[in-house]
């Protein structure tokens, strides 16, 4: 069998072992993310050449979500560098929940992390631009190159994000009280809700995870869409709080850089070879895919995809 062939079977049988699996629940404090058909399910590998293999629903275009995190980070690291990023954001797990107000109020307020909604905000607070409209555009474009092609904002996801907000509106108050938080608070989650009402497939999301694998140039369409020197920073805060608080265990069981999304899609980096994304709806307690989870641990593991793993000698 050639390697091609290898590359296929290994997804479609981490595609099979775990594409049935019960248990977990669609997101349901997003109204449209609990009307997604939780029966979909999609598999993709993508290496840094190119290569791409693919099972299940894994063009089926789903909401970002928390994974629009990575990009506007990305965005924010290219502006204004890893040390304001650290200093501003922060570059360490909170071990709560994703808009948690008690880990604000545990850190003086800082965020502790641009993958945390807090720090998301904030990240967005920072992005230079002329005005709001400036700012989404820029965040679009950048969502775009990493995956390598526009994406849209769906009015769907966005209109019935919008208008549930409440509890991120709050946090952008908290920080900006506290003078952590870059632009008109109001502004800042408004732009960050769009930010996570894109639809991307599980293919584009594997694409996305490449780029960032390739040193930030994207394997199909060889744009180089941020600084190689960005890169490390993005996965060491994937690997920080990429799981929310559950991302010691994805690095203990996994030992890659991930990013996961209450929309249901998942993404492990392995740098310099290529990334995995999983997609299916059903949450685990903590936001993240229960198949989406199992299926990228079960590929990462059978293509010896691991940063802690040391190489036979
Ligand atoms: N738009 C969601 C929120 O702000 C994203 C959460 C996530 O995927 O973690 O609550």
């Amino acid at each position: 069998m050639d390697d091609a062939a290898r590359y296929g079977e290994a997804v479609k049988a981490a595609y099979d072992a775990f594409s049935k699996l019960e248990g977990g629940a669609n997101a349901s404090y997003i109204p449209y993310l609990a009307s997604v058909p939780a029966h979909l399910v999609g598999l993709t590998l993508v290496f840094t050449d190119g290569q791409l293999f693919s099972q299940g629903d894994s063009d089926y275009r789903f909401a970002i979500e928390s994974i629009s995190k990575v990009a506007t980070l990305a965005l924010a690291l290219e502006q204004h560098g890893p040390a304001v990023i650290q200093a501003k954001l922060g570059a360490d797990p909170t071990g709560m929940p994703f808009n948690s107000v008690t880990a604000l109020e545990l850190h003086d307020d800082r965020p502790q992390s641009p993958l945390v909604n807090a720090g998301a905000m904030a990240t967005v607070s920072l992005i230079k631009a002329e005005n709001a409209e400036d700012r989404w555009a820029r965040i679009r474009a950048m969502q775009s190159s990493l995956v390598g092609h526009p994406v849209e904002l769906s009015d769907e996801v966005n209109h019935s994000e919008q208008t549930t907000n409440f509890h991120n509106r709050a946090i952008a108050w908290l920080l900006y009280s506290a003078g952590t938080l870059y632009s008109d608070p109001m502004e800042a989650c408004m732009v960050y809700t769009r930010q996570c009402s894109t639809l991307i497939s599980c293919r584009d999301l594997a694409v996305f995870g490449a780029t960032l694998a390739s040193g930030g140039r994207n394997p199909l369409t060889g744009e180089q869409v941020l600084q190689a020197a960005n890169v490390p920073p993005i996965l060491a805060e994937m690997t920080m709080e990429g799981l929310y608080e559950t991302s010691g265990d994805w690095a203990y069981t996994v030992g890659l850089p991930g990013k996961s999304g209450v929309g249901g899609g998942v993404v492990a980096v392995m740098p310099g070879k290529g990334a995995i994304a999983g997609f299916s709806p059903p949450l685990d307690p903590s936001g993240n895919s229960v198949r989406g989870q199992r299926m990228v641990a079960a590929l990462a593991q059978a293509l010896g995809w691991n940063l802690y793993r040391v190489p036979e000698a």
